[in-house]
């Protein structure tokens, strides 16, 4: 089962990064509404995320780092129905496989917690402690076991790019949490958590910025969009600063990128990428999933149709402002 825990932990646990989102959204699976993350060296050394979801009782906990034990029922295809970001029950063993990792959690109010260590998978330490409703979960030393992974990190700056990327993707996905990020003890991102979108860019990418933006909402019998569109006069953008969610999920999708930059086109210079979150909400049976363990394929089944509608309503949002 070691073995297979490692094997897997290849496909789950790319790099510090996919630590971050699985546990992450294990914190927002859980209904949490404060989740803190600390990063120490691009989360090579420590990686820490705590939380005030509905924590774990010892059943669950134990259960947790088995493979394929997931409290949620649900399949690949259905994704886009369901509530839960996790399905699978193989991130928390695969984690726990290839580091030095520590688990404090308590399922309610009474001060009583649960507090276990694993070290490249096993469990070497249990004991009860004091704890208040939800959990923390500590990972050092990632891929102390795997040399061979760890020889693939790059730089720390880098990592620490792919993981400030993610977080700010999920709280633009989830206003209504408030994320903490800090990394070596510097502030990168902290959001109120109050649902409005606005203030999360305003956190991101600056409060001017984000009173700037355009936003946008429409709707026909198939799509609902919404977001908030940069003007086209801010220069430090690249394609990253796209970000689109399907039923409140980050997906990566190059054509409808592209629908977003099209609508921008009489109006962006060269080379110069807008700043835009786009929300699209639709019939979940519209949808082709593609699942495998690191990335999540989307196809739409009116994808031409989608992406026309997109354009569109960047463009006419755009050139209502005057500038
Ligand atoms: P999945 O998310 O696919 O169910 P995971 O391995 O990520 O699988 O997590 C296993 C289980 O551990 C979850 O189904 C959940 O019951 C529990 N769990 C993990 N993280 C938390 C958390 N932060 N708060 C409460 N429960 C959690
Ligand atoms: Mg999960």
């Amino acid at each position: 089962d070691h073995i297979a825990n490692q094997i897997a932990a290849g496909e789950v646990v790319e790099r510090p990064a996919s630590v971050v989102k699985e546990l992450v959204e294990n914190s927002i699976d859980a209904g949490s509404t404060k989740i803190e993350i600390q990063i120490e060296d691009g989360g090579l050394s420590l990686i820490q995320i705590r939380d005030n979801g509905e924590g774990m009782d010892e059943e669950d906990v134990e259960k947790a780092f088995y493979r394929h034990a997931t409290s949620k029922l649900q399949r690949g295809n259905d994704l886009f129905r369901i509530k839960t970001l996790g399905f699978r029950g193989e991130a928390l063993p695969s984690i726990a496989a290839v580091s030095r990792l520590k688990i404090k959690t308590s399922p309610n109010h009474d001060g009583k917690g649960l507090e276990l260590h694993l070290q490249g998978g096993s469990v070497v330490n249990k004991q009860e402690i004091a704890y208040t409703k939800g959990t923390e979960i500590t990972v050092r030393d990632l891929f102390f076991n795997t040399p061979a992974r760890l020889k693939y990190m790059k730089s720390l700056q880098t990592e620490l790019g792919h993981i400030t990327d993610y977080v700010n993707r999920l709280s633009l996905a989830y206003p209504m949490i408030a994320f903490t990020l800090i990394h070596n003890g510097r502030l990168i991102l902290r959001t109120a958590g109050d649902g409005q979108i606005r203030h999360v860019i305003g956190a991101i990418y600056g409060t001017s910025l984000a009173k700037n933006m355009v936003s946008f909402l429409n709707e026909n019998t198939d799509f609902k969009i919404s977001g908030l569109l940069s003007k086209p006069d801010i220069t430090r953008a690249n394609k990253n600063h796209i970000s689109i969610f399907v039923n409140g999920r980050y997906i990566k999708h190059f054509a409808l990128t592209q629908a977003i930059i099209d609508g921008y086109k009489t109006l962006l210079m060269v080379h110069r990428y807008p700043i835009t979150t786009l929300h699209i909400e639709l019939d979940p049976s519209l949808i082709d999933v593609n699942v495998h363990p690191a990335k999540l394929e989307v196809r739409f089944s009116k994808e031409q149709e989608l992406l026309k509608f997109v354009e569109t309503t960047v463009y006419q949002a755009l050139h209502q402002e005057s500038f």
